[in-house]
């Protein structure tokens, strides 16, 4: 099975495919749950898989320190280890270390940091964090980039972006190119529309199976991502899958499939599934609030996950006030299936081509009743084209 992007539907920009791998084919748009440290926090691999999802990222930073890639590469690689037979996304490290802040030191080689585990110098180079990847087994690798920081100068993200550039060549070269496997290049240039075509130009030339857009959700705001994605995602290639790396809210999701990005990995539905946050069809709900305490209806009665068939909001509010594990199970059950639901809902709509209407609706939805806590920064941003 070679790597590819199969291209299926269109409705203006956005876009709905099929993404062959050697370890399964992915329907795109795709939004990938964070299983950071070879698992998706409170989840078993099964009830990821029932959730809906078809592909999951793992994170070297985090696998390289503990348990090591060697060890995981002796026990069948990372497929194996974690019960996930289906693609896996491994990124490559670079945005946990360049967020060690003082703990690491940046040379034109590479990175050279200390675990936050043990304090313990570990190093990381493009060519070494090909070969992590390589022996965790990673269908989909990401080349080692320097995260440019957010607010940085013009001056800053262009030594920051080309940097990266450098890099991405010498993994490129690294890279040990397998059948159904694939490697990522990343766009950087922070919020400057010159210095993204620059690195998108640069990737280009290199050549690449897929493009990332790194270095955005970090404070930019949502009107400024979808302003540098309205510059990049026309640039990249029509034919390779485009990955929007950390992203992000429902509404994120909305406006960069809009845009034409087609693969997504956020922390936010697993995050806030252990903080009694939920992502409904009608908005952010925060089950800690004393107004559910007594509310027999389901979290989203739009939703048929497990806690939402067999639960209550009054229960899930119990499980969290006595803080119980079953709470942060059963909500990043329901917040990955929310998520899944979502990108479904988009994949038909592109079929259908009704997307815009459609992104209208769900948005609507969000917004439709007081007792529901909507995201002002979404509210405020949000305007589909
Ligand atoms: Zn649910």
């Amino acid at each position: 099975m070679t790597f590819s992007w199969q291209p299926m539907a269109a409705d203006g920009a956005a876009r709905a495919g099929l993404l062959h791998t050697a370890h399964g084919t992915v329907e795109t748009p795709v939004f990938m749950p964070v299983g950071t440290a070879g698992t998706v926090k409170a989840m078993t691999a099964d009830a990821v898989r029932a959730s809906g999802a078809s592909i999951v990222l793992g994170n070297t930073y985090h696998l390289m320190l503990r348990p090591g890639a060697e060890r995981v590469a002796a026990l069948g690689g990372l497929h194996r280890f974690m019960d996930w037979p289906g693609p896996i996304l491994t990124d490559s490290g670079g945005f946990q270390v360049m967020s060690l802040g003082k703990l690491r030191t940046l040379d034109a080689d590479g990175v050279t940091f200390r675990s936050h585990i043990d304090g313990s110098r570990h190093r990381l180079t493009p060519e070494s964090a090909m070969d992590i990847q390589y022996q965790l087994d990673s269908t989909i690798t990401m080349v080692l980039d320097e995260c440019t920081a957010y607010p940085a100068t013009h001056e800053t993200a262009s030594a920051s972006m080309a940097l990266s550039m450098r890099w991405a060549e010498r993994a490129r070269t690294a890279f040990r190119v397998r059948d159904g496997y694939a490697l990522f290049g990343i766009v950087q240039g922070g919020v400057y529309p010159d210095l993204r075509a620059r690195s998108a130009d640069a990737l280009i030339a290199t050549g690449f199976d897929g493009y990332a857009i790194g270095g955005l959700a970090v404070g930019e705001g949502q009107a400024a991502m979808f302003d540098i994605l309205d510059g990049t995602v026309p640039r990249l290639p029509a034919d390779r899958p485009r990955y929007l790396m950390g992203v992000g809210t429902p509404a994120d999701l909305l406006g960069a499939v809009a845009r034409g990005v087609d693969m997504f990995d956020c922390v936010m539905p697993t995050r806030a599934g252990r903080t009694a946050r939920a992502y409904t069809s009608l908005g952010v709900l925060n089950l800690r609030n004393a107004c559910h305490a007594a509310d027999p209806a389901p979290i989203d009665p739009q939703c048929s996950c497990p806690a939402c068939l067999r639960h209550s909001r009054a229960y899930l509010h119990h499980l969290f006030r006595a803080s119980e594990m079953l709470g942060p199970m059963l909500l990043t059950w329901h917040n990955i299936a929310y998520y899944q639901q979502l990108m479904r809902g988009m994949r038909r709509a592109i079929v259908e081509r009704r997307f815009e209407a459609h992104a209208g609706a769900v948005s609507a939805g969000w917004g439709g009743r007081k007792s529901f806590f909507f995201e002002k920064k979404n509210q405020k941003t949000f305007d589909m084209k």
